[in-house]
């Protein structure tokens, strides 16, 4: 017994090493990574479901450490995120995009609408809010080609202070989505009390939308955004089936690995040169 509490003292003392040790390279990492040119962007596109055609597509971070490889920002965003460094990562998004956006992607698809990722905690950072706003400006975009993308769970920190900042973006004409929607624990109840102007559907509706209890679940999140005005966007639409009952249910926007992986802007400029049929 001794010995088995020995090991599993053991392994606890290591995995939090390995979790330590994890934190430490992200952070110790990070500026570097910024610095260096070892972030980078991959774009997956997101469809009109009604006119079969690339409506605009979501910008995803990318981390090419040199030691690690390809780190997931699944892994090191929720450690970028809890420290102060989750601005410069939001500002260089940001600043990436633009210029993929006004060089390569507008000038091809004048009506685009480019989502991005911003991070509930940031929201919270008033030098934020203002440089989010500059640097569209400096980089000659116009707000009404993005979308920001918060999910509800780090929303919820500081309402008040987070439904201040997106009626400001909101105002100077960026679009809010309410990302992974459905997964957090009071969805409706901020529906009506934050600027939102579109839901997208988080994957695990989608992914189970054949087996039967899901599927009212989507209609009834449709049937709420057309009687909010607002839009959606399925998310995670893997096959030709659930595609089908998405659009027998009217959803309007979607996006999946079905559709299209997440991509290089060369490869996204291709597709829109080149539409694909579905
Ligand atoms: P998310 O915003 O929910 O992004 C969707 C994730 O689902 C992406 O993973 C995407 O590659 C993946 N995905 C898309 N279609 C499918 C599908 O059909 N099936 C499956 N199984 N997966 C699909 P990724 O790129 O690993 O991003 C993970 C998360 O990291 C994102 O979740 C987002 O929360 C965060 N993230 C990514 N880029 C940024 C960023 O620039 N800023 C911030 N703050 N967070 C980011
Ligand atoms: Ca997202
Ligand atoms: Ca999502
Ligand atoms: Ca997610």
């Amino acid at each position: 017994a001794k010995q088995a509490g020995r090991n599993r003292f053991c392994f606890f003392e290591q995995s939090m090493n390995q979790r330590v040790h994890e934190h430490l390279l992200v952070l110790q990492g990070i500026d570097q990574a910024l610095a260096e040119h070892q972030l980078f962007l991959e774009y997956q596109p997101v469809f009109d479901l009604q006119r079969d055609v690339i409506s605009g597509a979501e910008a995803l971070v990318r981390w090419r450490h040199p030691r690690q490889g390809l780190v997931s920002p699944a892994s090191f965003i929720p450690i970028v995120e809890e420290s102060d460094r989750i601005e410069a990562l939001t500002l260089w998004v940001l600043t990436q995009a633009c210029r993929d956006l006004r060089d390569r992607i507008l000038p091809r698809a004048p009506g685009f609408k480019l989502s991005l990722n911003v991070s509930g905690v940031a929201l919270q950072s008033d030098s934020l809010r203002d440089r989010v706003l500059e640097t569209l400006s400096r980089e000659g975009v116009s707000p009404a080609s993005l979308r920001l993308e918060i999910t509800e769970t780090t929303m919820m920190r500081d309402i008040e202070k987070s439904a201040e900042t997106l009626k400001l973006w909101q105002q100077a004409g960026l679009r809010i989505l309410i990302d992974d929607f459905g997964t957090g624990y009071s969805s409706l109840s901020y529906l009506t009390s934050l600027p939102i102007d579109g839901l997208k559907i988080d994957r695990s509706f989608i992914s189970q939308l054949q087996q039967s209890s899901q599927g009212p679940v989507v209609d009834a999140i449709l049937a709420l955004s057309r009687t909010l005005g607002i839009e959606t966007i399925a998310e995670g639409i893997e096959t030709q089936e659930q595609l089908q009952l998405l659009r027998q249910m009217r959803a309007s926007h979607g996006q999946g690995y079905l559709l299209g992986r997440p991509m290089p802007v060369s490869q996204l400029r291709t597709l829109l040169e080149h539409p694909q049929p579905l």
